[in-house]
């Protein structure tokens, strides 16, 4: 797997394909093949799907919009109309094709298929006031989830990501804070030096 998918929702999951959108934006979809590959590691999406240049514009277009409204719903605003456009005319397309089968569920249906499937889990996510919608913790990761935990005390996108790497971090301060406490062994050499040589 070369994704992630820690957020509990296609939707969310395909905003966290943008790792970061700060100072340093980190996008894992830069190129048609690199989508293709997101879609056939979703569960919830055909295995098939081909995206050209113009589906695969499209979803990138979906995928901030899908942001941006998440963003209006955690700041309890407005939603920004044009985000809402895309994601309301992305939903009204046909969806993939669901069969049943003694292996399991079969999905099949091109990328906009796939696409619709994703904005309809938006708009589910985004309409449901019980549903507590995060941003990671970690400042310089942008991916959004769904918190299901016990009292909404989720704080990650995902352990391995990013908390581990907030209390990796933590633990390192820690050490410094104790370190810089005791002093360095060196300058406690020369100190024991200076104080035993002659004034
Ligand atoms: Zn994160």
């Amino acid at each position: 797997m070369r994704f992630a998918f820690v957020s509990g929702n296609p939707a969310l999951d395909l905003v966290g394909t943008v790792e970061s959108r700060g100072d340093e934006p980190a996008d894992l979809l830069a190129t048609p093949a690199d989508l293709e590959q997101w879609v056939l590691e979703c569960d919830e999406l055909p295995d098939q799907a081909t995206a050209d240049i113009a589906t695969f514009t499209s979803a990138l277009r979906l995928r901030e919009a899908i942001y941006q409204l998440a963003l209006d719903r955690m700041r309890a605003r407005r939603f920004a109309p044009a985000s809402l456009a895309i994601v309301n005319n992305a939903a009204a397309r046909p969806l993939p094709t669901v069969e049943l089968s003694d292996a399991g569920v079969r999905l099949s249906g091109d990328l906009r298929c796939a696409l619709a499937h994703v904005a309809r889990s938006a708009i589910t996510v985004l309409a449901d006031h019980d549903a507590c919608v995060k941003e990671c913790g970690r400042p310089s990761c942008t991916r959004l989830y769904l918190d299901r935990s016990r009292g909404a005390r989720r704080t990650w996108c995902g352990m391995e990501g990013c908390g581990n790497r907030v209390k990796a971090a933590a633990y390192r301060a820690r050490r410094r804070a104790a370190g810089q406490g005791r002093g360095p062994k060196t300058n406690q050499a020369s100190t024991t030096w200076e104080a035993s040589s002659p004034e």
